[in-house]
């Protein structure tokens, strides 16, 4: 605007002093006074629109053009008089007054119009800067804006990485292509205009580039034709944090406008870049805390941590890093890649058939492999194509294949938990992102914290689910468990376990077997198993913490972190052997004592050299018949255990008179009543009727009468009574012979057991005659026991129901 103003100034004070001067060609021409006042508007106009200079032309014009044309005598320069003499120059003197006047109104406004328009710039700059949220924006805003009040042709912003040692170009504008290959990033104490201007916050201002040349001799192969460069620190704060660079089209004079300009220029390129700092810091922050929220939720939804994992590594991507991995350590301590996500599913798919091409090698100097040793993250902010050479490990197609990738920054941090290293994260950006920083890796390495957690929660889980079953089913199982640990400490015991050793398990938990389980020292001594080997099964006499003898079956398996120990009480079993071998033995010296004694009878019948009389022969017919019958009862004890345990016995249920059949079999066993014993009957009057199998109550009865008989042999008196016990007939046998400890009474009612001989003093039997009298009796609704003590005799007692 002011340039066209100055035109039309330069046409003013040449056009209108002529228009003016062609006044005097009119017939009408102006008065002498009346042209002076024109030229002197004339004069006032040039000097307006175009300045002093303007102005003084046109007064020069403007006077001879007065003096020429309208002061007297006319067409003459000469003026007829000193008073027109006198009048023309004064004319001189106010026009150039006037000139001077509108000049320096002019100028003024001039200064204030440039002003104006380099507020409006600025304010420009600062609107724009305003809204720029990367360093780019803010170098554009600069460049575009500013540059234009800077008359740069391009810029370039570095600033001081966040360790304090190299300066990064974050953005640039304007410059060719590959001007800063190379130096994307260099040492801030290098010597370097950017460098030395951070270094020593103060601005640099080169009108060409040969002064630039000369100030700093690394820059000479920089930069294209000669051209001039303002460098200026972008201080914040009192701290410069970079640099901005203005590069000039042409050779430059730096007046302290222009350099005052500039410099305010760099205050708000560093103030903005600051704010966007900030803003970023706080963009990414918010970014990693919702990461970080979105990623915890994730992992706590689910105990399936396979399936969660490879969410996860689809989560991270593309925020996070442009390829995700998990990789876990297996059970053979192999390393499994679990997951690879990409945003590209195709090109995920592909890196998982590469990693199954390539298995990591657990040896491999670095990476996964590397981290999952050593428990330690591998931070590689700058990914170098050194370090890609070093990792393709001499295989050219690798090497291409990483190439080709693009990969710029990469992240690799163990998933531990407890001490031990379940796998490990991979993150790694290709040229698309920016490269990672020191708090990429705090993410990465709070993100695998939380993942490594939930992985050893679900397996704690499953284990415990696992244990919580194998726990239930231990509490139901009959055979005792032990679980000690390596140093021999009980970490387990299952309730059957401590049944049968007789202890309290929450006694004994924590503690070591061996203080804290009685006998188990034997058990240490004679069923321990090798490490990682099998043991047994072993039976051995246990003295328990109760003070009782047991049989113990014991087996037991080393796991290598402990042994577990399987326990089955068998005494009963065990002296059931022990009696049916005892049976056997005494059935088969029962057996043969008659047989015996029948065969010599008969043989002896039979001699033809010995003539008998017939006392001697009824004698000896006598006693065939007494062992035979003895025989028969025997085997008919034997055949009828045989069926009761078949279940093959089947029972009258017939209505019968108790003291009558009572009566029945004392009268039988009168007949062959050893000497010095008495039987005697004692029955109540009104015994009722009972109900039952009249032929097996007389078995039950001959049975007690014929021990009674039997364990009294010093003689005495055997008294059978009957009487009535509210529902049921009850018939005593009672005898004064041997007696019976009090803690055998119910053991001798079991099959095959027999007092030990010593307190029997040898008297015969099977063991079967009180175990077959208590199976009828209980079949017949009724009860049978027994009132003893040794040397005081025996009552045995039977109850059977009464007919109804
Ligand atoms: P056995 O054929 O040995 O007599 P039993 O089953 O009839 O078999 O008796 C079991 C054991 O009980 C006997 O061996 C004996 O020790 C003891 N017994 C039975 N009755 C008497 C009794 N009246 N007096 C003392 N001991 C007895």
């Amino acid at each position: 605007m002011l340039r066209s103003s100055t035109a039309l100034g330069w046409a003013a004070a040449f056009l209108a002093p002529a228009l003016i001067s062609s006044l005097d060609a009119l017939s009408n021409r102006p008065s002498y006074q009346l042209a002076g006042f024109l030229y002197l508007l004339a004069v006032s106009l040039a000097a307006y629109l175009g300045g002093f200079a303007a102005g003084l032309v046109a007064t020069v014009l403007a006077t001879l053009g007065l003096d020429y044309f309208f002061t007297p005598p006319r067409h003459d320069f000469v003026p007829a008089s000193t008073d027109q003499a006198a009048g023309v120059a004064l004319f001189f003197v106010v026009a150039i007054l006037i000139s001077q006047l509108f000049g320096r109104r002019r100028q003024v406004q001039r200064q204030a119009e440039a002003a104006s328009a380099r507020a409006n710039r600025l304010q420009a700059v600062t609107a724009r800067l305003a809204e720029a949220v990367t360093p780019q924006q803010v170098l554009d805003a600069i460049v575009t804006e500013g540059v234009e009040a800077a008359e740069a042709r391009a810029g370039a912003i570095g600033l001081v990485t966040a360790d304090g040692q190299m300066i990064e170009i974050v953005a640039q504008r304007g410059y060719e292509r590959n001007l800063f290959v190379g130096w994307e990033s260099f040492p801030l104490a290098s010597d370097t205009p950017m460098g030395k201007a951070i270094r020593d916050e103060s601005p640099f201002f080169f009108s060409t580039s040969a002064e630039r040349d000369a100030a700093f001799s690394t820059m000479s192969t920089l930069g294209g034709p000669s051209h001039a460069l303002a460098i200026l620190p972008l201080v914040v704060e009192g701290r410069a944090i970079g640099a901005i660079a203005f590069t000039f089209p042409t050779e430059i004079e730096f007046d302290a406008e222009r350099r005052a300009l500039k410099a305010t220029l760099a205050q708000q390129a560093a103030q903005a870049i600051d704010r966007v700092r900030l803003y970023e810091a706080e963009r990414a922050l918010r970014q990693r805390m919702t990461f970080l929220a979105d990623a915890s939720e994730l992992l706590g939804s689910s105990l399936d941590y396979e399936a969660t994992l490879a969410q996860l590594a689809r989560l991270a991507v593309p925020e996070m890093a442009t390829w995700c991995s998990v990789d876990m350590v297996g059970p053979d301590r192999s390393i499994q890649r679990l997951a690879v996500a990409h945003e590209d599913p195709e090109r995920a798919a592909w890196a998982e058939r590469l990693g199954e091409e390539y298995p990591p090698d657990p040896d491999q100097p670095m990476g996964v492999p590397n981290v999952i040793r050593t428990m330690t993250a591998e931070f590689v902010p700058e990914i170098t194509d050194e370090l890609l050479v070093e990792a393709a490990q001499g295989d050219e197609r690798l090497l291409e294949i990483v190439r080709e990738l693009g990969l710029r920054s990469a992240i690799t941090v163990p998933l531990i938990a407890r001490g031990r290293a379940l796998g490990a994260l991979s993150l790694i950006r290709d040229d698309s992102a920016p490269r990672y920083t020191e708090l990429d890796l705090d993410l990465a390495s709070e993100l695998a914290r939380r993942a490594a957690s939930a992985v050893d929660n679900a397996g704690l889980y499953r284990e415990a689910e696992r244990r919580g079953d194998a726990s239930r089913a231990l509490a139901h199982v009959d055979d005792g468990v032990v679980l000690l640990d390596e140093e021999g400490a009980v970490v387990s015991i299952n309730p059957a376990a401590a049944r049968i050793l007789a202890v309290d398990e929450a006694t004994v938990v924590g503690e070591t077997a061996v203080g804290s389980i009685g006998g188990w020292s034997e058990i240490e001594d004679n069923a321990r198993p090798e490490r990682g080997g099998t043991r047994g099964p072993v039976t051995l006499p246990l003295v328990l913490s109760n003070g009782n003898e047991r049989w113990i079956s014991v087996s037991g398996v080393d796991f290598g972190d402990g042994a577990v120990y399987a326990l089955r009480d068998v005494t009963e079993e065990r002296l059931l052997e022990r009696t049916r071998s005892d049976f056997v033995a005494t059935a088969s010296h029962e057996l043969r004592t008659p047989l015996a004694a029948v065969l010599g009878a008969v043989k002896t019948l039979r001699r033809e050299d010995v003539s008998f009389d017939p006392d001697q022969r009824e004698m000896l017919m006598d006693m065939i018949d007494r062992e035979a019958e003895r025989l028969s009862g025997i085997v008919g004890q034997i055949l009828l255990t045989g069926q009761l345990d078949a279940g093959r016995l089947r029972l009258e249920h017939e209505r019968f008179d108790p003291v009558a059949l009572t009566k029945s079999v004392v009268d039988s066993a009168e007949l062959h009543l050893p000497t010095g014993i008495e039987l005697r009957v004692q029955a109540e009057k009104d015994v009722p009727a009972v109900a039952g199998d009249e032929n097996q109550l007389r078995q039950v009865i001959s049975n007690l009468v014929d021990n009674a008989i039997k364990y009294s042999p010093q003689g005495g008196d055997v008294e059978l009574r009957l009487n009535r016990n509210g529902q049921f007939a009850r018939i005593e046998v009672a005898d004064s012979g041997l007696g019976i400890p009090r803690d055998e009474h119910d053991r001798i009612f079991e099959k095959f057991y027999r007092l030990d001989p010593a307190l029997t003093r040898g008297v015969n039997g099977t063991g079967l005659g009180l175990y077959i009298s208590k199976e009828l009796v209980e079949r017949m609704n009724g009860r049978i026991s027994v009132d003893s003590e040794p040397g005081r005799g025996s009552t045995f007692v039977v109850e059977v129901p009464l007919a109804i």
